[in-house]
């Protein structure tokens, strides 16, 4: 099948039967929900741009297991270069939505199950490669999404799967049957889960024997029995359903998405089983899926950064203050951090190597640093950015008040002309166009697209301290040590 047109996803979600809570209800209608759909048209944005002649490049490449066109999203890395279009592909994707564009959980899925049920087969004689790979060619054939789902809730994090008070705490198989396993248990944060068509379900922690029912990875189609989504808020997400508010939301078209997936005793046939209780192969998973999503960020974050600094210079440059060399220097120091994050990404990307199954896997130590500094420079990003809008991005009137002809001044004057009159700014700038920069402003640094620019810079792909372990197993001390000691003349 060719590659499926924005509209063509936006369709295909329509046909599946994917059940949807949110604020205590069922959501019948979700694909075209005011709060979800900015998320799903951030999905489809993946292939509007794989149908671009521009994008070809980048967006698209042939298959390694057909030899058909695909979209990048769906693919194994075959080489560094191909690593490197990623990030530069997620570049692109941020720069286009100023939001988390969620395809690339599952991208990074792919990469680390195929690597990883290659070296279980060897060991084991078991077939989940094959399985693996069937399932891949359908992926790509059908230009589907899939979420990558790795966070279980985790319960009491001091103890292992085997020890939670509820066992649930982490997904796991409770009935092994001939044809098949049937699961239980649910991931959190799951983010696109709604706007996927079927769902990779991982380990999160590497495991001892005793785990070892919780030692399962599988793929299911988003909508099977016995599985469901909660919707997660987001900070001012029912501004969304609010009427007249497109430019109070901030990014009225695009916007990000996570859930609470839940499974309950769903069966999952054999041929979609990658995992089923080889529980030394657990960490091997997290620790490949977790080094391709931390080099992720080296390309999704940036993208979202470059919208940010625009619109910061915008704002300075709305207050006439561009030319100030202060603002100047800020917005230099912007793009300097941003521009780190991006050679973290490429730089892990460059060192890659290829995996035992022939894929590409990425620099871990490099991938670490990359995200250990994602969890920072954006954190300092917002700081300048916020610095540079004024309290105006935070304080303004709604957009309903601008328009409103409600009477409040001595001489008749409406509250619209009030609030035009007094956020009026340098001559040519409305005062829409200040609202709107304002607005996009405040929706990336603490309105609803901070989830996905702010927090997931933070915990997505694992939080601070998980980056600090793998450094510190990666970063070789014996081995500067004795760089040290050659040069200093040191015989033990
Ligand atoms: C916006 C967003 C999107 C995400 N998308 C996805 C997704 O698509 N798929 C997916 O699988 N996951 C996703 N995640 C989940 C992400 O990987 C987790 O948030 C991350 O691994 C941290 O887990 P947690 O949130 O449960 O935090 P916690 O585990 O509660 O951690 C909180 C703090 O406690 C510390 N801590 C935790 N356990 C221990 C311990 N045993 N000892 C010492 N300190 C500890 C941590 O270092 C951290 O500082 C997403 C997260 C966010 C915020």
């Amino acid at each position: 099948m060719a590659l499926m047109t924005a509209q063509e996803y936006i369709d295909s979600l329509r046909k599946l039967n994917t059940r949807v809570y949110m604020f205590g209800e069922k959501i019948d209608n979700w694909v075209d929900h005011p709060m979800i759909r900015p998320s799903i048209n951030c999905v489809a944005m993946t292939y509007a741009l794989a149908q671009d002649p521009q994008y070809a490049d980048l967006m698209t490449v042939k298959s390694s297991l057909t030899g058909h066109t695909i979209n990048r999203f769906t693919h194994l890395h075959q080489s560094t270069e191909d690593l490197m279009n990623k990030v530069k592909m997620q570049r692109l994707l941020g720069q286009k939505t100023a939001s988390c564009f969620q395809r690339c959980v599952g991208m990074d899925a792919f990469n680390s199950v195929f690597s990883t049920t290659y070296e279980i087969d060897e060991k084991y004689g078991t077939h989940y490669h094959e399985n693996f790979k069937k399932f891949l060619t359908f992926v790509q054939d059908n230009d589907l999404t899939v979420d990558g789902a790795m966070t279980d809730p985790k319960g009491d994090r001091s103890k292992a799967p085997s020890q939670q008070a509820d066992p649930d705490m982490y997904v796991h198989v409770v009935e092994r049957r001939e044809d098949g396993i049937v699961v239980c248990g649910a991931k959190c944060h799951q983010t696109g889960s709604i706007n996927s068509h079927w769902h990779i379900f991982m380990p999160t922690i590497s495991m001892g024997e005793a785990d070892k029912d919780w030692a399962v990875s599988f793929a299911c189609p988003t909508d099977a029995e016995g599985m469901y989504m909660i919707y997660g808020r987001q900070s001012c997400d029912t501004r969304k359903m609010e009427a007249d508010a497109s430019i109070d939301v901030g990014n009225a078209k695009f916007g990000g998405q996570e859930a609470l997936v839940v499974l309950d005793h769903v069966f999952i046939p054999n041929e979609y089983i990658f995992l089923n209780g080889e529980y030394e192969f657990a960490g091997m998973i997290v620790e490949r899926f977790a080094g391709y999503h931390r080099q992720s960020y080296g390309g999704c974050k940036v993208g979202v950064g470059d919208t940010l600094i625009g619109a910061a210079a915008l704002a300075a440059e709305y207050n006439g203050v561009e030319k100030a060399s202060a603002v100047k220097d800020k917005l230099i120091e912007m793009t300097h951090l941003n521009e780190t994050l991006f050679c973290c990404g490429i730089a892990c990307s460059a060192q890659g190597f290829k995996t035992k199954a022939g894929n590409y896997q990425i620099d871990l130590l490099l991938a670490n640093v990359c995200k250990q500094n994602v969890t920072r420079f954006p954190y300092e990003i917002v700081r300048l950015a916020e610095d540079i809008a004024g309290g105006l991005m935070v304080t303004m009137p709604s957009q309903v008040d601008f328009s409103s002809d409600t009477v409040v001044g001595r001489n008749g004057e409406t509250i619209g002309e009030i609030c035009n009159k007094f956020f009026a700014t340098r001559e040519g700038v409305s005062t829409e166009n200040r609202q709107r920069i304002m607005r996009f402003i405040e929706n990336l640094c603490l309105g609803a697209a901070a989830v996905g620019y702010r927090t997931e810079s933070m915990h997505g792909a694992g939080s601070p301290q998980a980056q600090r372990i793998m450094i510190a197993r990666q970063g070789n001390i014996q081995g500067k040590k004795q760089l040290a000691k050659d040069i200093a003349g040191i015989k033990d």
